[in-house]
This record gives C-alpha cells, sequence and structure tokens, in this order.
C-alpha cells in the first residue's frame, strides 16, 4: 500500500509514539483521536489545587530501547532526577529488602524455616505447572509461595493465581536459587540489584507525564482531542466518534483496549466475539496523601502483601523529585490498590484506609493525621491487562484476524501484554508499528501470541 491514510486511537504513550515517528520521518497523512482534553493515558500525571503533583501509580522509567532513550533524553534534557532504586518489602512489621525471595534473613525464624525448606523441596521434584500458582509453588516452594508470592500477587493483580499464566515472568520476577537463599540466611548476603530498573530517571517537574505533554508538540497539527471513538468499521474502513464524524483509513492502529475496540465493531465473526471474555483486567484505586512534613527516608517504594493493608505498593513520590510537593520540607505519598470482580475495592473508603494503612505500618505517625494538606484520588478501571490462563489463546484468535482487517492493535491494553505493557515497550510499538507499515521493517516489540511463539520476545 503505497502512501496510506493512517488513523491512530489513543494519545498515550503508543500513540504518541507512532506520532512522533511519523512526524519524524515526515509523513503528513494521519491523524490521532483521543477521549480525553489531555494526552499521556495512564501515563498522564496530575496537579492538584494544592500544588502536589501525581502519577497514575508509580511510573519508574527504565528502557530496553537505545530509540526510546534517546527520545527521552531529548525531551527531558538535563531537567532530571537520577535515583538508585531503594526497594523494600514490609511484612512481619519490619523492612526487608527487595526482592522479598533473595532477602528472607531478618524475617521471624519459621518463615525463614519454612521458605529455605520449601524451596530445597521444590528444587529436588520435577514439576508441569499449568498456572501461575503452580508455578510458583514448583519454582519457589511452599514456604515462599505462602509467605508472599501468593498474597502479593493477589493484592496486585486481583486475580487468584491459579487464572493466571505464568509466561509473563521473564524479567518481572526474581527466580531464588538455594544458593542465593543460603548466602542471604547463613551468611547475612543481601541482594538488592536484582532487575532491569536498579538505576532510573524521573522528569525534575511534572511527573511522568512530562515526557508525554513533550511528545504532544510533535504531534499537535494530527491530533483530536475529546474526541472519543464509538464505531470502527472495518468493512468500510472508517473510524466514527461521538461527535457525528467519520474517519477514513487506510491502516489503523488502535491502542484503546483490544476488548473495547471489538466492541466498537459489528459484524465480526463470531469466533472473534467467542474470545474476547478470555481477555481478564483488574483497575486500580490510586491513592496520593500529601503532608506537611518533611519524612526522611530514602526509600523509593515498598511492597505490602499482608492482606491486613489495603495497598500493595506505596511510592514516596517525594523523593523523585523535590518539585513533586508545592513546598520544601513536605512528603508526598502514593499508594495503589487493586480491584477486580475477585477483589472488590470500596472507592468511598479507600482514602481513609490508606491513611490508616499509612499509620498502621508506621509511616506516617498517628500526628502526622493533622498535618494532611492534600489528598488525592484516581480509579481507572482498567489497569492491569491479567496475563490470564486463556490470555494466549484468546489474542491469537483475536490478533490475526484484525491484522487481516488492516488494524494493528498495540500498546498496554491494545495488545493485551503485560509483559511488553510498560512506557518504553509501549512507545516502541507505536513507533514500529510506523516503521512496519511504511518501510515493511518488521516488529521486535510486539510479537504474536498463541502461535507457539509464548515468552519469546520478552525483553
Ligand atoms: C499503576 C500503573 C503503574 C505503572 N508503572 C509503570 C512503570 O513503573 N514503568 C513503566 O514504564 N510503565 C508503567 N506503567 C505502564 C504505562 O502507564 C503504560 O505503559 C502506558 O501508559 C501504556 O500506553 P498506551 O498508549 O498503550 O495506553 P494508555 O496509556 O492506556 O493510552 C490509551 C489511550 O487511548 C484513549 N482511549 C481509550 N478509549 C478510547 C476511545 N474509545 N476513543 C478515543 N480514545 C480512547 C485513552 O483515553 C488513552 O489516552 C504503569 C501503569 C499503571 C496503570
Amino acid at each position: 500500500m503505497t502512501d496510506p491514510r493512517i488513523v491512530i486511537l489513543g494519545a498515550g504513550p503508543t500513540g504518541l509514539g507512532a506520532g512522533y515517528r511519523l512526524n519524524e520521518v515526515g509523513y503528513d497523512d494521519w491523524v490521532i483521536l483521543e477521549s480525553n482534553d489531555y494526552v499521556g493515558g495512564l501515563a498522564t500525571s496530575f496537579t492538584d489545587d494544592a500544588g502536589f503533583t501525581y502519577d497514575i501509580g508509580g511510573h519508574v522509567m527504565f528502557s530496553h530501547y537505545e530509540y526510546y532513550d534517546d527520545l527521552v533524553a531529548k525531551l527531558m534534557g538535563g531537567d532530571y532526577t537520577e535515583l538508585e532504586r531503594e526497594a523494600w518489602v514490609w511484612m512481619e512489621d519490619r523492612f526487608i529488602p527487595y526482592p522479598f525471595q533473595n532477602n528472607i534473613r531478618d524475617l521471624d525464624p519459621q518463615t525463614v524455616f519454612e521458605c529455605v525448606t520449601g524451596l530445597i523441596e521444590a528444587q529436588r521434584s520435577e514439576h508441569s505447572p499449568s498456572n501461575f500458582s503452580e508455578w510458583v509453588d514448583a519454582v519457589m516452594g511452599a514456604g515462599i509461595a505462602k509467605h508472599f508470592m501468593l498474597p502479593y500477587n493477589f493484592k496486585v493483580w486481583a486475580t487468584p493465581a491459579e487464572l493466571m499464566n505464568y509466561v509473563w515472568i521473564g524479567e518481572r520476577v526474581s527466580v531464588v536459587n538455594v544458593e542465593t537463599i543460603l548466602r542471604n540466611v547463613i551468611l547475612g548476603e543481601d541482594q538488592v540489584s536484582w532487575g532491569p530498573n536498579n538505576t532510573f530517571k524521573y522528569p525534575l517537574r511534572g511527573g511522568t507525564g512530562f515526557l508525554y505533554e513533550g511528545l504532544r508538540t510533535f504531534v499537535e497539527e494530527h491530533l483530536h482531542l475529546e474526541t472519543h471513538v464509538t464505531t470502527v468499521d472495518p468493512v468500510a474502513k472508517e473510524v466514527r466518534t461521538a461527535d457525528g464524524r467519520t474517519w477514513a483509513y487506510d491502516v489503523l492502529l488502535s491502542t484503546i483496549p483490544l476488548n473495547k475496540l471489538v466492541g466498537t465493531m459489528d459484524d465480526v465473526p463470531e469466533s472473534i466475539r467467542r474470545a474476547v471474555p478470555g481477555l481478564k483486567w483488574s483497575g486500580s484505586h490510586i491513592v496520593g496523601v500529601g503532608i506537611d512534613r518533611s519524612i526522611s527516608s530514602t526509600k523509593n517504594w515498598v511492597y505490602f502483601p499482608e492482606p491486613e493493608v489495603p495497598f500493595y505498593r506505596l511510592t514516596y513520590l517525594s523523593n523523585y523529585s523535590p518539585y513533586m510537593t508545592a513546598g520544601p520540607d513536605q512528603t508526598l505519598f502514593l499508594t495503589e490498590t487493586s480491584r477486580s470482580e475477585h477483589k472488590p475495592e470500596d472507592a468511598s473508603t479507600i482514602v481513609e484506609r490508606v491513611v490508616d494503612g499509612l499509620v498502621y505500618t508506621g509511616i506516617m505517625e498517628e500526628d502526622d493525621r493533622s498535618r494532611i494538606v492534600t489528598t488525592w484520588l484516581c480509579s481507572p478501571d482498567m489497569t492491569y491487562p491479567v496475563p490470564s490462563v486463556a490470555r494466549d489463546a484468546s489474542l491469537g484468535t483475536i490478533q490475526p484476524w484484525l491484522r487481516s482487517q488492516d488494524i494493528w492493535s498495540r500498546g498496554r491494553f491494545g495488545a493485551w501484554l503485560y509483559e511488553i505493557g510498560n512506557m518504553d515497550h509501549s512507545t516502541m510499538q507505536g513507533v514500529e508499528f510506523v516503521n512496519n507499515v511504511l518501510f515493511d521493517e518488521p516488529e521486535t516489540v510486539w510479537i504474536p501470541r498463541g502461535q507457539g511463539s509464548e515468552g519469546a520476545g520478552i525483553r
């Protein structure tokens, strides 16, 4: 197809990445349609009337791609902070270094015993797990499963582990071995530098969303905000929007949730409709709490596996940049609580419960309640594309059909692949869509699932 008319649905990192690339190569025949009156999607940041800035959950910036690194460097210039990851787990009324499974020595001796013996037992046996719960038992043993992996993952995903697959693990979960755990317990060696994000940069001002505000300048002429897509007609090759307009396309990049994309279409084959319920997701309550006191801590974030604490992660957002608070000597906490049909969470009490949780864990003092100067609540319905057991079969049915209709569904909920659902992955999926369509270059970040390629390509 020469000179195709390109329509992009959504101005989050994926849509903006595509727009940036189109601008970079000097292509002109494209538009971005976005429901919101702002860009950035789930990577947006908000500043409230009190002058505190929030991300939609702790957004740590790290990248697997040189192109993305260069883009971020160009957008931030010198205006960033550089942080060394300091992540902790809070349980049994104490902090232990992250990742849990490499750093258990300070826990109750009975917990340590169960974790070590469980691991040794697991690694002695042959297993062929069929879901994430069985994978945890097989690889980490019953003790680590019971004390951390299963309760923590339920809090994150709001989904029982037996309903999840484990092809997404890749670099997202530190797999422990007996020697590492014994080094920790017997020799007292902590291992805290695991993983891809052990150092990271953060914009000095404006939170994570600063980056996407920056990308906006490259797409402005083609961007249509407050333009909600209601219908995609793959036969007529038209998109219709709530304002009554129609947008013809030759090629469509959709970054809206895949289940919703299919929902906008008439005359979808029955096999495609039947595949959609295999796609599962969870939502969140993201709570910010601003305090008029400097709470001295060098922590970046903390994980909470225990059900008594209402959030699974706390970010010390005021440690990321001094400009996240309204003034000096103030502290900004950001917490994440997941929710789903398996784990309903009452929105009307969540802020109060979060504050109680911060006091209960000793992160805030009782007196700090009177120093709270602002709170913030953001409750997106869709935040985590759950790697459910049926996911890859559903994707393997839906994606090839979409592609046969000249539709690329990419990004966090467009591709529905948590393992490539971060900002760098998403932006690059947009960039690679353009390279694929205009220059016939293969996509490398997104790869098909459900066609014998599970787990490949994960970086
Ligand atoms: C709690 C949380 C923590 C995270 N932490 C990190 C992290 O630490 N590091 C990291 O790199 N990434 C992180 N992410 C992931 C990051 O937010 C995503 O990678 C990124 O936002 C995905 O971009 P996207 O463009 O694919 O999707 P989105 O950001 O979801 O953008 C999709 C866009 O489509 C628009 N849209 C939807 N429906 C319609 C419609 N019908 N018509 C028009 N427009 C529509 C939406 O309004 C939205 O703007 C986190 C995400 C969450 C939720």
